[in-house]
């Protein structure tokens, strides 16, 4: 499985649908809300839109330091220049998301 659907309770109780893809530039699955990066509906083929960056902030600061930045395209992986991993600037398909990882299960 290279690209997951699953519908989740939110903290304030609505459920959305989440996608979960894994990252090779990271070592680790990435999420996000279907709706709000306009998923085309393809799993054999997503797109997301806008760009998705994965980031952190300083404790304390509202300074944030980008560690994963792309474009998901036609199920292709398409790093920007500013990750901190080896894969900016590359375009990667989507890789299986290994068997363990533990994707989690819809909720009831
Ligand atoms: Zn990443």
């Amino acid at each position: 499985m290279k690209f997951a659907v699953r519908t989740l309770s939110g903290a304030d109780g609505q459920k959305r649908k989440y996608v979960y893809y894994w990252c090779p530039g990271c070592g680790h699955a990435h999420s996000v809300p279907a709706e709000r990066w306009h998923w085309n509906g393809s799993e054999e083929s997503p797109t997301l839109e806008p760009s998705v960056r994965h980031f952190i902030m300083k404790p304390g600061t509202l300074a944030e330091t980008t560690i994963c930045h792309y474009h998901l395209r036609k199920g292709v992986i398409e790093y920007c220049g500013d990750c901190q991993h080896n894969l900016r600037g590359q375009n990667v398909p989507l890789q299986e998301i290994p068997a363990d990882y533990g994707i989690p299960e819809n909720d009831n």
